[in-house]
């Protein structure tokens, strides 16, 4: 009988642990891996920082309650990104940095710093000097859209990258991407009301729950 077409391949030697044909595969269709596993841990470290900026915003959002809840879906979808994202950059032979100062440094968008912020000394200490005593709910609605825009640039370019070549790391991106276009729709249409008093509709009305984050979880991945 012939031998089966996909039974084996000159890449990836049977019993070889020290190779992934999940790699190889990519690699034939043009995929520089290496390369894309950096993109991804770039932009699970803009995730992560997000989530942990917009626990900050959320707060100063205090008397806005419709806002805070929005924030708080932002935040929690964009914890949900690092969630799935974080397992393909180990199936792709990466890993996260050991520490956590140096995936934050890395993140691949800046800080989502609430207004006024401006830094920390050489010495580590916070600089809290400008931060006024309530933040404009139009300042932090600001920084969320230009966090959200980043994000957009972020997964379109994974998209592209993986598109027609990946199809397991493009699923993950655009379902990615689709979160983060409606995130920069909700916070034009809270920005554009709230700073200019312009009707700009994002089509939004709410999530189900708290960071449902319709495309980004669903039953098929461990992502809780
Ligand atoms: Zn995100
Ligand atoms: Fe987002």
């Amino acid at each position: 009988m012939a031998e089966k077409k996909h039974a084996s391949d000159a890449m990836v030697k049977r019993g070889d642990l020290s190779k992934r044909v999940g790699i190889e595969q990519l690699r034939m269709r043009g995929v520089k891996v290496e390369e894309l596993v950096e993109k991804l841990i770039d932009a699970a470290g803009a995730e992560f920082t997000t989530y942990y900026y917009y626990t900050i915003l959320r707060m100063n959002l205090a008397g806005s309650e419709d806002y805070k809840e929005i924030c708080e879906d932002a935040r929690l979808e964009d914890r949900a990104h690092f969630e799935l994202i974080t397992p393909r950059i180990y199936e792709l032979g990466g890993q996260l940095p050991a520490d956590i100062r140096a995936f934050a440094d890395r993140a691949g968008c800046p800080d989502a710093y609430l207004p006024g912020y401006s830094g920390v000394t050489k010495e580590g200490v916070d600089k809290v000097k400008g931060i006024q005593a309530a933040p404009k709910a139009a300042e932090i609605l600001e920084v969320l859209l230009e966090a959200e825009r980043c994000a957009i640039r972020t997964w379109s370019e994974v998209c592209d990258i993986t598109f027609g070549k990946d199809p397991r790391t493009y699923d993950m991106a655009s379902r990615i991407l689709q979160e983060e276009i409606e995130h920069e729709a909700w916070f034009i249409e809270l920005l554009s009301m709230e700073r200019d008093g312009v009707a700009r509709p994002s089509g939004h009305f709410r999530r189900g729950d708290p960071g449902d984050a319709p495309y980004s979880k669903n039953r098929g991945f461990y992502n809780p």
